[in-house]
């Protein structure tokens, strides 16, 4: 049994999975192999953030599908028997995470968001949401592997160290799929990408009706920052796209700053936004929950507050 090992897609997850699995290998005094593929992190760069070893993965064939290389993965896999095998949670990672604890018949945690080493047991404990955000899950994995899954964002991506030394192995081109894709469409965003935004004003159904939205946005411009919302605004009332949706059916956000005008501050919104370093808040109803969640509140009629911040701000 040895090793963590990361499954990365993307340089990005490649970076962020190997923070995840820094912070583990060296509790478990084991080592990290990044399973990567060709023209996404260089074996060089992951080897400075913390990989022991590479497993270079064959460029596919055009219209082969990031699953085709399941059969090159799980045969390593099995060859090796890593204790954790980490992927990034998003739509393929999650597909192909799932497809993979299938065929080792390996526990999977999807969309963890900790973890640790419990040196006592000698198990990887991770955490996750549960009920839609209002508490959290701890689960211990029994036996190894244990597949997971990391949504995006969670951890910090490893920095680059000097000196770092490992090992790199070109793995062997997988056999034909069976799926192949027929077209690629870029997904239409009609917005901006608020989960990179450092700075978030989200509008809630505290406004009256959709041009008063102005406001909101006029602060996120004043603020250096995006415009999000909650649901209501976005899948019932459609005042807004529905990427700039926070919460448990929408994005998870990491602004340094998350503003919230007229949100009541409900589990399933506040989830998205667990990730905020300070959280200010309007609200004219001095109980609403959100105000607990808040670092800054101000109990008020947002068309009354907001103005007057503008107005400091603008000047
Ligand atoms: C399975 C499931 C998934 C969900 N996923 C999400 C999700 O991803 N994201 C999400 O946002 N929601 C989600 N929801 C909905 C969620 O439960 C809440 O209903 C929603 O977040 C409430 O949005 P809100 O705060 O804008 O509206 P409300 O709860 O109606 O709150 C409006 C607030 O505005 C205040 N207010 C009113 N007028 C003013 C004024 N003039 N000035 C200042 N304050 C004012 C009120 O006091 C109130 O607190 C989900 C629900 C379910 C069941």
């Amino acid at each position: 049994m040895a090793g963590i090992w990361i499954v990365a897609e993307t340089r990005e997850q490649a970076f962020e999975l190997l923070g995840a699995g820094r912070l583990l290998a060296p509790e478990m005094e084991t080592t990290v192999t990044a399973v990567v593929a060709k023209g996404s992190a260089s074996p060089q760069e992951c080897i400075a953030r913390g990989a022991d070893e590479v497993l270079l993965l064959a460029e596919l064939a055009p219209g082969e599908p990031f699953g085709a290389q399941l059969p090159v993965i799980e045969q390593e896999a099995r060859a090796s028997s890593p204790h954790a095998i980490l992927f990034s949670a998003t739509a393929r990672g999650k597909e192909t995470a799932a497809r993979l604890s299938a065929r080792l018949a390996a526990g999977l945690c999807s969309a963890c968001t900790a973890l640790a080493f419990d040196k006592a047991t000698g198990s990887i404990v991770m955490e996750r949401l549960a009920y839609g955000g209002a508490a959290i899950q701890k689960l211990a994995a029994s036996a190894a592997p244990v597949v997971i899954t990391i949504p995006p964002r969670s951890f910090e991506p490893a920095e680059a160290m000097d000196g770092r030394q490992g090992k790199t192995r070109e793995l062997p081109a997988p056999p034909p799929s069976a799926v192949k894709i027929v077209e690629r469409k870029p997904k239409e965003k009609v917005s901006k990408d608020i989960t990179e935004a450092r700075v978030i004003v989200c509008a809630g159904r505290g406004f009256d009706k959709k041009e008063d939205i102005a406001l909101a946005r006029r602060l996120a411009d004043a603020l250096g920052g995006e415009l999000g919302a909650t649901r209501p605004l976005t899948e019932e009332l459609h005042w807004l796209p529905e990427d700039l949706c926070i919460g448990l059916s929408g994005v998870q956000v990491k602004p340094e700053l998350y503003v919230g005008l007229g949100v009541s501050g409900q589990v399933q919104h506040m989830t998205g936004v667990r990730g905020a370093k300070v959280v200010c808040s309007v609200n004219r109803d001095e109980n609403a929950p959100i105000f607990a969640l808040s670092d800054f509140g101000i109990v008020g009629d947002l068309y009354e507050v907001v103005p007057k911040i503008l107005e400091k701000l603008e000047t």
